[in-house]
């Protein structure tokens, strides 16, 4: 188990992310990171306890009301500050969390390799955001649907948040047999592994159902 905690609104996203973060440490993790998203990715993710992030991220530009965050638990290549989350995909389209295994990583990343694809990390999780971002690419599709054409070919377990910069006011979520939950505030939404991060924001709660899909727009 890790933790999922994505925030899109009108406040700051960092400390409520953060904040999130801590509060699902008791679920056990090796590494945290968190994307923030201002006209640019700002990604800051490290080995070690969300303390250890908290250090490397101070002074550091942290200004963005959207933005996704992760604590590990390696299971595709070791605790190290490359294999933390959030992914990148290698056109910098796509960031990505991700909670669970993908079984089948192995044959698409292969794939993926013959189109030119080239990996930094080691996680199956790397190899799922550079497939939704070759479908969104090569398909000229729009966000929401390359990650559901993506899913499609994905064999294994699954919650994760994506964020794509083409279309900045908008999360997308996803889950299959690893739970995700939604908070609907007002003019804000908050999405996590569990209740614990969201309940001090909002009582207003979604369970999302295996195979849902979640489009978090701002402002909607
Ligand atoms: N399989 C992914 C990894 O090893 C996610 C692990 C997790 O659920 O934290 O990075």
């Amino acid at each position: 188990m890790c933790g999922i905690v994505g925030y899109i609104g009108k406040k700051q996203a960092y400390p409520i992310i953060i904040n999130g973060l801590k509060r699902l440490e008791y679920r056990g993790y090796d590494s945290a990171g968190v994307a923030l998203w201002n006209n640019q990715s700002l990604i800051y993710k490290s080995k070690g306890k969300v303390s250890d992030l908290e250090k490397l991220v101070l002074g550091q530009d942290i200004n963005a009301t959207i933005g996704i965050g992760h604590t590990r638990w390696a299971t595709h290549g070791e605790p190290n500050d490359v294999n933390a989350h959030p992914h990148m995909s290698m056109n910098g389209k796509f960031v990505l969390i991700h909670n669970g295994i993908i079984e089948n990583y192995s044959q698409l990343k292969n794939k993926l390799k013959d189109r030119g694809y080239l990996f930094k990390s080691e996680t199956d999780t790397e190899v799922l955001v550079n497939l939704i971002e070759y479908v969104y690419l090569n398909e000229k599709l729009d966000a929401e649907t390359a990650v559901r054409m993506a899913l499609n070919k994905v064999i294994g377990a699954y919650g994760l948040v994506i964020f794509c910069v083409d279309e900045p006011d908008k999360l997308i979520a996803a889950r299959k047999s690893s739970p995700l939950v939604v908070g609907v505030g007002k003019c804000e939404y908050f999405i996590a592994s569990d209740a614990t991060p969201i309940i001090e924001h909002t009582n207003s709660v979604i369970y999302l159902n295996d195979n849902d899909m979640a489009i978090i727009k701002r402002n909607e």
